[in-house]
């Protein structure tokens, strides 16, 4: 399988909110069988809907305070697992997410405020040597 996508982006309703962020180009190519969609915060075993989390200093902290980290990195493990199997050499992943956005993710205060970094399943994807791009 040539690419890991977010399952967000393939339409799942597996959004923090319930909802999704489906991508035409993402559809396309799982229809022509050539990306896996996995949410990583649903392999870790959190509910839909959830209360979201972002990162602050390397740790996952959802809205309310409480530190999710160990649970997420489950996740990110499980999501991993499947990669590898699949043998993906890229990823498409959704923007901004404290699980799968690269390049720029919120900075923990929930207030909308963007900086520069990884979240936790992309930045194992980008350790793993994936190609990785982020959309909407
Ligand atoms: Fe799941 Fe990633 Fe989409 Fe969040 S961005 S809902 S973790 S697939």
């Amino acid at each position: 399988m040539e690419y890991v996508v977010s399952a967000c982006l393939a339409g799942c309703n597996c959004r923090y909110d319930g909802g999704n962020t489906a991508n035409e180009h993402v559809q396309q190519l799982i229809r022509e069988g050539r990306a896996l969609p996995l949410c990583p915060e649903q392999l870790g075993g959190f509910p839909t809907p959830r209360t979201p989390f972002e990162l602050k200093n390397g740790r996952a902290i959802s809205k309310d305070g409480v530190d999710i980290t160990e649970q997420m990195l489950q996740g990110v493990e499980e999501a991993t697992k499947l990669v590898e199997l699949a043998g993906c050499t890229k990823a498409i992943l959704k923007s901004r997410s404290p699980s799968c956005g690269a390049g720029i993710i919120y900075d923990g205060s929930f207030s909308g405020v963007k900086i520069a970094g990884n979240g936790l399943f992309a930045e194992r994807m980008l350790a793993m040597g994936l190609e990785v791009t982020c959309t909407d």
